[in-house]
C-alpha cells in the first residue's frame, strides 16, 4: 500500500477504539492493525460494571462493541499481527506479515502480553528465530525448520514452509522450549530432546511490545510515557494496558484519547 497514513494504531481494544474515534473527529487518516477481537484481555472478563455510560455487560459484548466502532469509524482496518515498527525519518514503516504500511505517527495500544519468552528467543531473533514464515521462509528453502505455535496461523505457516521445500518439525503445543546455537540458532530443545534445525519459527498471537519498536524505553513493567502519552521515540505514542497499571478500561480509553490528540499535535508540527 503506497498511502502514508496520518496514524497507525496497533491494537484493537478500548485504547485503540478511543484513539481511532478521536482521530476520526480530528479528520486524520488512520490504519488499525490488530489481532482478532477475542485476543483482547477484555474478552475474558465475565462482567464489566465500572465503565461509565454503559450498563453492565460481558467482556465479549464490550470488546465486540469497541471493534465495531473501530470498523465503522472510517479507519482502514487490517486484521493481523504487527511484527515491527521501524522509524524512517519523518515516518514509520509497520510490518504485518509480508505487508508493509507507512504512517506519520504510531500509537501502540497493544495491551499486555503475559506470555514469557522462551530461553534463547530474544537472543536469536533475526539469527535463526523468526516470527514470520512469509517474510523469512525462503531463506530456509531445502533446510530443516521448526514451527512452534498453538493457533491456526502456526499450522498454516508450517504448511506454507513445507510447500516451499522446507523440512518442517511441528510443535503445536505449549511447553518448555529453548533455542540454542552459536552465532546462529541451530538447535531446538523440547521435552529433554535436542532437534537440529536451521531456523525456529515462533508463531504467537502477539509480539511483545518490548520487541516492536527498537529503542523503546520501559519503566515499572510498561512503556515509559509522559502526560501526553509520548514515548521516548519521537512520533510514537502509547496507551492502555501496555503503558502499565492500573489495567482498567477507563484508563485505557482515556489514554487512547490523549495519545490521539498528541499524535495530531505532532503531525501539525511536522515539516514546520
Ligand atoms: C478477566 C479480566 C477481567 C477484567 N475486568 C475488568 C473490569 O471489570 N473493569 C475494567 O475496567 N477492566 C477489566 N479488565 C481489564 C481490561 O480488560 C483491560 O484494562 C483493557 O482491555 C485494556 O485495553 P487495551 O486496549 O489496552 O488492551 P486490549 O483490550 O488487551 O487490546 C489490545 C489488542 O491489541 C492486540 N495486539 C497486541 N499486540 C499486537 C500486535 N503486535 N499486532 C496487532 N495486534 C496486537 C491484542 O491481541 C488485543 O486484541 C479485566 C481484564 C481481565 C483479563
Amino acid at each position: 500500500m503506497d498511502q502514508v497514513f496520518d496514524v497507525i494504531v496497533i491494537g484493537g481494544g478500548a485504547a485503540a477504539a478511543s484513539a481511532v474515534l478521536t482521530l476520526h473527529n480530528r479528520g486524520k487518516s488512520a490504519l488499525v492493525v490488530s489481532n482478532k477481537v477475542d485476543t483482547s484481555s477484555l474478552w475474558k472478563a465475565e462482567k464489566i460494571t465500572n465503565y461509565p455510560g454503559l450498563p453492565a455487560m460481558t467482556g465479549e459484548e464490550m470488546a465486540e462493541l469497541f471493534r465495531r466502532q473501530i470498523e465503522e469509524s472510517g479507519a482502514t482496518v487490517v486484521t493481523g499481527r504487527a511484527l515491527s515498527v521501524l522509524p524512517m525519518g519523518d515516518s514509520f514503516g509497520v510490518a504485518v506479515g509480508s505487508d508493509y504500511y507507512m504512517g506519520k505517527t504510531v500509537i501502540l495500544a497493544a495491551g499486555i502480553t503475559r506470555e514469557k519468552l522462551y530461553p534463547g528467543e530474544a537472543e536469536y531473533l533475526g539469527r535463526g528465530v523468526s516470527y514470520c514464515a512469509t517474510c523469512d521462509g525462503m531463506l530456509y528453502r531445502g533446510k530443516t525448520v521448526a514451527v512452534i505455535g498453538t493457533g491456526e496461523e502456526a499450522k498454516e505457516d508450517a504448511d506454507f514452509l513445507e510447500g516451499i521445500g522446507c523440512t518442517v518439525l511441528r510443535f503445536f503445543q505449549n511447553g518448555k522450549f529453548e533455542v540454542r546455537g552459536g552465532m546462529k540458532a541451530d538447535t531446538l530443545v523440547f521435552a529433554g530432546e535436542e532437534h537440529k534445525v536451521d531456523a525456529v519459527f515462533i508463531i504467537k498471537d502477539t509480539v511483545s511490545v518490548t520487541k516492536l519498536v527498537p529503542g523503546l524505553e520501559y519503566e515499572q513493567g510498561g512503556i515509559a510515557v509522559d502526560r501526553r502519552m509520548a514515548t521516548n521515540v519521537p512520533g510514537v505514542f502509547a496507551a492502555g494496558d501496555c503503558t502499565g497499571k492500573p489495567f482498567q478500561l477507563a484508563k485505557a480509553a482515556g489514554e487512547g484519547n490523549v495519545a490521539a490528540l498528541s499524535a495530531c499535535d505532532y503531525i501539525a508540527k511536522l515539516g514546520k
